[in-house]
């Protein structure tokens, strides 16, 4: 019976924890360490009169059947809860009004959000010569502007960027955040060819392929919120969860390693696999490889800010037809962006009101999460009542904020991840799980931990 130790409670640690007792239940027995006094890291619901709010992540797209095939595995398929079809429209905030994201190539040259400049830049793509120094990372925006020009890199993805990883696409490394568009040049030198070749590929196999405005795939929650997930974690598991319990250190022992407790008990495993934040493990390793704690402790973190709020139906004169909108920096405002909670799942919010989920802050920002949630409030109904027409005040307000709460992957980042690779050629039964390394979603971290526990259930021969 092989002893491992998993590191963390969020989604990477509850997952790796699920795959190891799921594949390997009779040949291993699994501790996990979670510091605080609940599960879920970032992950949280708030259940109030009758309100359902999301304190971090509010889904995951269901592009990756891994994750859906893990729900299935806990017998929670049936508490999945997809968006509503109409969250599908989505709108950008550009020169004081909304504009309508349509993935119709000809709707989308009709609308004004871009310029006639700059959409003719964008048309331009295909002729645009393909990139030829590959060694380089580059940052988002530089690609987007290389490709389809600066307007719409300041203002379609510069807006997304800040909506998915709270970070600002100048800094950001596409290689590391969006590898699929860098391939996209590398295999057809164009995005534009590449979406074809893409479109054609998938009517030859019948299958669909999405349109070039969506990420790709429905967004999915849980019925009463993704904390049920948690729960179900939770429920399964528990026999194996230690909470309330942080862990100081992670050093060598004779047949792998030593796990240490706050208070300096100390207990040996065969193999670890540590799903805590990158901050937080290069802490844990300090005493046994420098190197490797120093470049754990150069992923930075961006802070930001989610307020919940629910208003009466009536004093919002929009229609709330959609996902939500989201805001370039460059239009000045400090809010990100606001998501419509109660029109994308069900049951968000009760009868004759609705919610709405607001980010503030994020890497250009990161003086918001100091501010008071007054200042915060005066700062949303400033900014969102002239794009939706409030007229009063929240009658229900939750607002959550994370000092460090988004990985930022710079410029560089793919090749700080194979320097860790490399490092941690040293240290067989060893691994690193999370947002922090090779995607910030849900969706990435359950990947990430599958390929732990193959890595982990290796290394032992389990
Ligand atoms: C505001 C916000 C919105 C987001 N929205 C989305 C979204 O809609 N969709 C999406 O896919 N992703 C989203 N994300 C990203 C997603 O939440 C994260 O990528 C994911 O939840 C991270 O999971 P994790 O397990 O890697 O880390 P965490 O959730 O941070 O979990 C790490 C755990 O380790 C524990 N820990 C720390 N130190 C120690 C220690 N010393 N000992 C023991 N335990 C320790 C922590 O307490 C925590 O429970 C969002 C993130 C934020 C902050």
């Amino acid at each position: 019976m092989k002893h491992i130790a998993i590191i963390g409670g969020g989604i990477a640690g509850l997952s790796a924890l699920h795959f190891l007792r799921h594949r390997y239940g009779d040949r291993c027995r699994v501790v996990l360490y979670e510091c605080e006094d609940r599960l879920g890291g970032t992950i949280g619901t708030d259940r109030i009169g009758g309100f359902i709010s999301d304190w971090g992540p509010n889904g995951f797209l269901d592009r990756i059947p891994l994750t859906l095939e893990m729900v299935s595995e806990l017998g929670a398929d049936e508490l999945l809860d997809p968006a509503d079809k109409s969250a599908g429209k989505r709108y950008i905030y550009n020169r004081g009004r909304l504009h309508e994201i349509s993935p119709s190539p000809i709707a989308f040259m009709r609308s004004p959000l871009l310029s006639l400049k700059g959409r003719l830049r964008l048309v331009a793509e295909p002729f645009i010569r393909k990139r030829r120094d590959w060694d380089n990372d580059e940052s988002i925006f530089d690609f987007v502007s290389r490709r389809i020009g600066s307007e719409a890199a300041a203002t379609m993805v510069d807006s997304m960027v800040s909506g998915i990883f709270g970070g600002d696409s100048r800094k950001l490394s596409l290689e590391a955040c969006f590898p699929i568009m860098r391939k996209m040049e590398y295999d057809h030198g164009s995005l534009v060819k590449a979406m074809i070749a893409k479109k054609r590929a998938a009517k030859k196999s019948g299958k669909s392929s999405s349109g070039p405005s969506g990420p790709g795939g429905q967004l999915t929650s849980f019925k009463n919120g993704l904390n049920t997930l948690i729960e179900v974690f939770a429920e399964r598991y528990g026999d194996a969860i230690t909470t309330g319990c942080p862990i100081t250190e992670i050093a060598r022992a004779e047949n792998g390693y030593r796990v240490v407790r706050e208070g300096g008990a100390a207990v040996e495993f065969d193999a670890v696999i540590c799903a805590a934040p990158a901050f937080a493990a290069a802490d844990m390793v300090a005493g046994m490889n420098q190197s490797l704690s120093k470049l754990l402790a150069s992923i930075p973190y961006a802070s930001i800010v989610v307020a919940c709020l629910g208003y009466d139906r009536q004093d919002i004169a929009h229609d709330l037809d959609g996902f939500g909108f989201l805001i370039p920096r460059r239009q000045g405002k400090r809010i990100l962006g606001s998501i419509w909670t109660s029109s994308i799942f069900s049951g968000r919010s009760p009868e004759g009101m609705v919610q709405l989920r607001t980010m503030i802050g994020g890497d250009t920002d990161p003086g918001a999460v100091e501010l008071s949630d007054g200042e915060l409030l005066d700062i949303i109904t400033e900014e969102l009542s002239p794009v939706l027409g409030l007229a009063g005040p929240a009658a229900y307000i939750r607002i959550f904020r994370y000092k460090r709460g988004i990985p930022q992957f710079l410029v560089g980042h793919p090749a700080r991840m194979s320097q860790m690779n490399d490092l941690l050629r040293d240290f067989p039964g060893l691994s690193f799980t999370g947002n922090a390394y090779e995607g910030v979603g849900l969706n990435d971290c359950v990947v990430r931990s599958e390929k732990a526990v193959m890595a982990t259930a290796k290394h032992l021969g389990l």
